[in-house]
């Protein structure tokens, strides 16, 4: 038999989520973002779902030609823009929105015409201080690319924001302010909101919103989980127990023994590892579902498989089916017994690992 690591997508779930973010922002335009491979969910078979957003926004050049080639007609917009001046020829026969962060990018668009002109977001910086113009310079970058004949009319204007996950950080308050007042005067639609934004601050909602991490049915926010947002998890990622077997108080398991028996208990091998995109770093005690019920993990996590506790189920067998994340098991919950947070769970299932769209056989 194959190796049993399988990721399950829903593509109900996602569509059912998009549709959240219809609700929750109603009225604007939704640019869904499927950058690192559609959140590692498969990116084609992402936007295939979604044919509905009215725009894609994709990490780089790469991105969005796999895209094209895929036949997907959807405006796709590059997050980052162009990190050099060849890429113009494909933005153009692509037909690629960009967004424009600093002056170099102006400085290249100045410097190479084109024969038809590019849809285009002006970032600003309002306080993320990653990408963006700062907020003084805001009017200048605009004057630019308003006066450059190949960037298409009128300019849209977005930011992005750094701490919408907190619901109670003044942050995005001072995001707000210092955006408007970047960009008073200038006409043009605007964008601010990624998941938190959209659910948690509709104040940021302008004229187009960021979904990301929502539409994966993950809540964005550091204290809920999908459910208490309506959202529902896409990818599902199971395997099978491979071994069962008894130990001894005071026997170790896995490397470097740092978990010993405390009495003697049944223990379970599962078909899982950080080869898969299973994390290193979840503690023991992370819960994973066996039979549809919690055993906690125990011993170090290895490349190809994870070591189980089944004093609850000591009559587990070979084969039974494991779930360790998705439905039934939050992934917020795994991610913050691995120290980490579910983007990157997500993103980091790694190729080995089957994805089966749900409704094909498994
Ligand atoms: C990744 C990204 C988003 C989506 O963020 P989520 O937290 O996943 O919703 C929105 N906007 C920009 C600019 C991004 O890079």
């Amino acid at each position: 038999m194959a190796r049993a690591a399988t990721a399950l997508i829903d593509l109900d779930a996602l569509r059912h989520n998009l549709q959240r973010v219809r609700e929750a922002a109603p009225g604007r335009h939704v640019m869904a973002i499927i950058k690192a491979n559609g959140y590692g969910h498969g990116m084609v078979r992402v936007a295939r779902a979604m044919a509905n957003a009215d725009a894609f926004g994709v990490a780089s050049i790469d991105e969005a030609i796999v895209l094209r080639e895929a036949g997907i007609e959807t405006p796709i917009t590059l997050l980052e823009g162009f990190f050099e001046a060849q890429e113009l020829a494909l933005i153009q026969h692509h037909r690629l929105g960009v967004v424009i962060h600093q002056a170099a990018q102006l400085d290249i668009l100045e410097a190479h015409p084109l024969s038809a002109p590019i849809p285009t977001w002006l970032k600003i910086d309002s306080g993320m201080h990653r990408l963006g113009f700062a907020p003084e310079q805001a009017q200048d970058a605009w004057r630019r690319l308003k006066a450059c004949r190949w960037v298409a009319d009128p300019v849209r204007l977005m930011t992005h924001l750094a701490s919408a996950d907190d619901r109670h950080s003044l942050q995005t308050l001072h995001q707000l302010e210092c955006f408007s007042a970047a960009i008073a005067g200038i006409e043009g639609e605007r964008g601010i909101a990624n998941s938190a934004g959209i659910l948690g601050w509709p104040q940021t909602h302008a004229d187009w919103v960021r979904p990301g991490i929502m539409l994966y049915g993950v809540s964005p926010f550091i204290d809920s989980v999908a459910v208490d947002d309506g959202l529902k998890p896409v990818m599902t990622l199971t395997s099978k127990l491979i071994s069962v077997n008894r130990f001894k108080k005071g026997d170790a398991i896995g490397y470097a023994a740092s978990w010993v028996c405390p009495l003697d208990m049944p223990v379970g091998v599962v078909a899982i590892g950080y080869g898969d995109g299973y994390p290193r770093h979840a503690a023991p005690g992370t819960p994973v579902l066996l039979n549809g019920k919690r055993v906690p993990l125990i011993g170090r996590v290895s490349m190809d498989m994870i070591t189980v506790d089944l004093s609850s189920q000591p009559n587990a067998q070979i084969g039974d089916p494991v779930t360790l994340w998705g439905q039934g098991l939050p992934v917020e919950e795994v991610a913050h017994c691995a120290s980490t947070i579910p983007y990157q769970l997500l993103c980091g299932v790694t190729q080995r690992v089957r994805m089966v769209e749900s409704g094909e056989r498994v």
